[in-house]
């Protein structure tokens, strides 16, 4: 069926109903009371439908959240079995640069990052939606620095040119709204050789861990992820699996919690691939193009290849008025490309406008082709 919130994971919009729950809530929360929890028909991943946004989820953890209550707080490390839980985290990397840069997303009060300070790391860095929670970072006595934010914030407005070495997100992701905007906020200020740990409630254990029923359904968890669905959507990112395992944490003095965990570091060569993208985003022959459409010069594209089909899909290029589509190949002679008709060159004897080459394997040829034709057009080498 329809959904009011796209799959997280893979955008479809589409899924199934597991279960529905209604609650009544204090009158200024500002999310849905009512949840659908969904499978996506496409993925199968596992998440809460609502008519809650993002703004929705920004604006509760901003007010009305209790992360700030060191005493209720989860994440402060106040209580043995809260700081027992986040120093196995900071275990994991005793052997680190303690110059590492360091940044705790969703780091309530600052319990993680003290203990990171205690072990001698120098660089911490701290990321809440709760002025509340950052106040208290700030009020202790110690280099922690923190700021006010949001994954679907420009983390670059906030950290300006700083990269980080490490980035924890523990129990995080399963709050999080849009999961894919949030990773790529934060895969742009990871460094090259950084780290993110992620830490997310195991949904497949739940019913290994029973509280009470759906009491794992809450408004906060959104999200719901198994060991395959986590790895996938950081590889989505661009971000590779270097350790990954399961474990099981005491939540209070008596209750267990299920928890996947993993150490994910960039996979450069998928980096490398995006980077490709983005630098044939740029084109370089654009305002050509613009000059070409705002004079309303008549142009005749030689070359019906590969690269022309991929312009005439273009939105700038169908601006361009295109008198003649041409290619010296007999067999796409004839042929029709969009409102096109594939001609021979030698139609372009009595033309008057614009040539452009569009053939980047051929576009050594084509330009003696013009030469020995003696045409005496303008000539554009089109590199877009
Ligand atoms: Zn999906």
């Amino acid at each position: 069926m329809p959904l009011t919130r796209k799959c997280p994971l893979c955008s479809s919009p589409t899924g199934s109903i597991l279960h529905t729950q209604q609650f009544i809530i204090e009158d200024d929360n500002p999310l849905d009371p009512h949840i659908s929890l969904v499978a996506c028909d496409h993925c199968h991943f596992t998440f809460s439908d609502s008519r809650s946004i993002q703004k929705d989820y920004n604006n509760y953890y901003a007010r009305i959240s209790s992360y700030d209550n060191e005493e209720l707080g989860f994440g402060n490390a106040l209580h043995t079995w809260d700081k027992d839980r986040l120093q196995e985290v900071v275990n994991l990397f005793a052997d680190k640069d303690l110059n590492l840069n360091i940044l705790d997303i969703g780091s309530a009060t600052g319990g993680l990052l003290q203990l990171f300070e205690e072990k001698g790391f120098k660089n911490l860095f701290g990321l809440d939606p709760s002025d509340r929670c950052i106040d208290k970072i700030t009020s202790k006595a110690s280099s922690i620095k923190a700021f006010q934010g949001n994954l679907s914030d420009d983390l670059g407005l906030i950290f300006g040119e700083k990269k980080f070495d490490l980035i924890i997100l523990s129990h995080v992701l399963e709050h999080v709204f849009d999961i894919n905007s949030a990773l790529k906020n934060l895969v742009k200020i990871l460094n090259k050789n950084g780290l993110i740990y992620v830490e997310v409630p195991d949904s497949s254990r739940y019913k290994d861990l029973m509280h009470a029923p759906f009491h794992y359904f809450s408004l906060e968890h959104i999200n719901h992820f198994t060991d395959l669905s986590l790895k996938t959507l950081l590889g989505l990112h661009g971000l590779k699996v270097l350790q990954c395992s399961k474990k099981t944490f005491y939540i209070s003095e008596t209750e267990q919690y299920p928890a996947i965990y993993g150490l994910f570091g960039l996979d450069q060569e998928f980096q490398d691939f995006l980077a490709y993208i983005e630098l044939s985003s740029q084109p370089e022959n654009h305002e050509v193009l613009n000059q070409l459409i705002n004079n309303n010069i008549p142009v005749a594209i030689w070359g019906a290849g590969m690269q022309t089909m991929r312009l005439l899909g273009d939105d700038k290029f169908k601006k361009l008025d295109i008198r003649y589509l041409v290619d010296s190949d007999k067999n796409k002679q004839g042929r029709k490309i969009g409102n096109l008709f594939v001609q021979s060159p030698e139609n372009l004897k009595y033309f008057q406008g614009t040539i452009l080459i569009s053939s980047p394997s051929y576009h050594q040829q084509i330009t003696q082709q013009i030469r020995n034709a003696h045409y005496t057009n303008d000539v554009i080498l089109l590199n877009v």
